[in-house]
């Protein structure tokens, strides 16, 4: 762990010293399936079942430097997957800010709840739902963050941001990030060169 985060740091994808420090804290290993331990610190995505992965240790460091994180914050958190995410939000953000995850795929979410419980988490919400239109009830939102991709990003998720609040999604094969400036007003920026596994809606790609 402590080489893949050295990496991570010298090749200047982690920077901010709360984000090292959740990386030291919530151990990638926790959220990987039992015949993939070998693999927790490998700078790679990993199978979770279902077809799904836990992201690359490289891109969630990339998306968590983008979000501009601090403590207090209330954030959507949009396919839980392994939860390995939700986790380090809720790790940053502190007992004073608040982490929705929101997962299609019961069985993931079930297992995410079970990896999470030894952290005693008590900002995180686990949600079982279709993520594509955010999740109103915890509306409005510091941050929106989403580990699946989409053709653009879901109106929902721009509606249920705050002004002055950022998207961070990938959208094809780059990650978006978004400043919401006005109430339709965003700033765009993309950054090309990132995989992700598709976000579902109704059953199909969105
Ligand atoms: N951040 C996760 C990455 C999981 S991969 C981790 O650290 O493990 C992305 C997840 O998004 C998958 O589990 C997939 O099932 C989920 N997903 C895809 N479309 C979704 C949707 N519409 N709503 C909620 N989750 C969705």
């Amino acid at each position: 762990m402590e080489e893949l985060i050295s990496q991570l740091i010298d090749s200047g994808y982690l920077k901010t010293p709360a984000i090292i420090e959740a990386f030291k804290k919530i151990d990638r290993r926790d959220f990987v399936p039992e015949e993939l331990k070998g693999f927790a610190y490998v700078n790679e995505p990993l199978m979770i079942g279902e077809g799904q992965t836990i992201s690359q240790p490289l891109t969630v460091a990339f998306m968590l430097e983008l979000l501009e994180l601090a403590p207090g914050q209330n954030i959507l958190d949009i396919g839980t997957g392994s939860g390995w995410q939700a986790a380090l939000l809720a790790k940053i953000v502190g007992l004073a800010g608040k982490v929705i995850s929101i997962e299609r795929i019961k069985s993931l979410s079930d297992r995410a709840k079970k990896s999470l419980l030894k952290f005693h988490f008590n900002n995180i919400e686990l949600i079982v739902g279709d993520g594509s239109q955010g999740c109103p009830k915890g509306a409005p939102y510091d941050r929106v963050v989403a580990a699946a991709s989409a053709q653009e990003i879901p109106q929902p998720w721009k509606d249920q941001i705050k002004i002055g609040g950022i998207i961070v999604a990938p959208v094809g094969e780059s990650l978006v990030k978004l400043t919401k400036l006005g109430e339709t007003e965003f700033k765009t920026e993309r950054f090309p060169g990132f995989v992700f596994v598709p976000l579902i809606k109704d059953g199909k790609k969105s």
